[in-house]
């Protein structure tokens, strides 16, 4: 971790909030509900689809876990309502699994449910090492209820390619990414390289397997090995999307992605607790400041 980037970890969570804010604020799609559904139809008129997810992680009672699942359930509702090309993202500690399996499992067949009700989709995302067995048990589980489910898999990790053939029997959906955690060398790659060669080996698979991918990536280099390879291999359209996170600038090449022809889904994350969650992943990987920093000169 370059100097830098730990100075501005290690500080960040003792400057005011005034002062992160412009840093943080192009990533968050506001606080509210109305903030996020505003900022979903924007980008459903520029031809974009969304996943929204509501900011936050680890809660620690079950009145949390289950207030958080009931607001999503309430964006199910409001986005059927207003017939937003949107589908939910959720972090299982989000609703209980740092308090049980079975909280998590109960909130997350509610979830389910509800996606049901409105014919909509429920992607469960991935945390760090510790949680990607019991994340797996869940989407077994919510699978059993609706098969419009879906989970990620971090190409970071060297079980990924297994975790693949284990899963994808029947309709498997599964947003793929390099991941965000720092995992340890006996787990997970380290190299850029490595977790790039994996990344399209995942995707390869999933083809092979005729599941679906969501391409979850901002690295340039590695959408086009991607693109080399679907327009190569004549890869169908409807086996894959790709995703990119709210606010990360990518020049031009999302427009161009779309006159292509190519489905884009953008990651849409908000809440109040936009400012301890923005900390908590700077310092679960302090990578991001430079990221952060480097944007935030380019747009000036
Ligand atoms: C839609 C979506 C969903 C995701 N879901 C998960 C998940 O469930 N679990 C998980 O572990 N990880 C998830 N991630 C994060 C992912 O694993 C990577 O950590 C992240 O996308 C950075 O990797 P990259 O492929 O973009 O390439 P990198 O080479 O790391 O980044 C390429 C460029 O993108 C920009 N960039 C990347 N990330 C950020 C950022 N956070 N802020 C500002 N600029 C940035 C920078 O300009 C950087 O140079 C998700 C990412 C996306 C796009």
């Amino acid at each position: 971790m370059s100097l830098f980037n730990s100075i501005i970890t290690s500080t960040l969570p003792i400057l005011p909030k005034w002062f992160a804010k412009p840093f943080a604020r192009p990533y968050v799609a506001g606080k509210t509900e109305d903030d996020a559904v505003s900022h979903i139809r924007a980008l459903n008129e520029k031809g974009f689809s969304a996943t929204v997810d509501i900011l936050g992680e680890h809660v620690l009672t079950k009145e949390e876990a289950r207030n958080i699942t009931a607001q999503y359930c309430h964006l199910y509702d409001r986005i059927a309502g207003e017939s937003l090309d949107c589908n939910i993202s959720i972090k299982p500690t989000h609703v209980g699994l740092d308090i049980s399996l079975a909280e998590a499992m109960g909130n997350f067949t509610t979830l389910t449910k509800k996606a049901q009700e409105h014919g909509n989709f429920l992607r469960i995302d991935m945390e760090n090492s510790p949680f990607t067995n019991q994340t797996f048990e869940i989407y077994q589980h919510c699978k059993t209820i609706y098969n419009n489910v879906g989970v990620v898999i971090q190409s970071y990790l060297h079980r990924s390619l297994d975790d693949i053939h284990h899963l994808a029997n029947g309709k498997f959906n599964a947003r793929i990414c390099k991941g965000i955690y720092r995992e340890s060398e006996s787990i997970a790659y380290q190299s850029r390289e490595e977790i790039q060669d994996n990344f399209l080996s995942l995707a390869k698979t999933m083809v092979a397997q005729k599941a679906y991918s969501g391409y979850a990536t901002h690295d340039q280099d590695l959408i086009d090995r991607l693109l080399d390879w679907i327009e190569t291999d004549k890869i169908s359209k409807d086996l894959f999307e790709f995703q990119v996170l709210y606010g990360v600038p990518m020049e031009g090449r999302l427009q161009a992605l779309l006159e292509a022809g190519y489905k884009i889904r953008v990651y849409v994350p908000y809440g109040p607790d936009w400012f301890e969650y923005s900390v908590r992943r700077l310092k679960e990987n302090p990578k991001i400041v430079s990221y952060v920093m480097r944007n935030f000169f380019r747009k000036r």
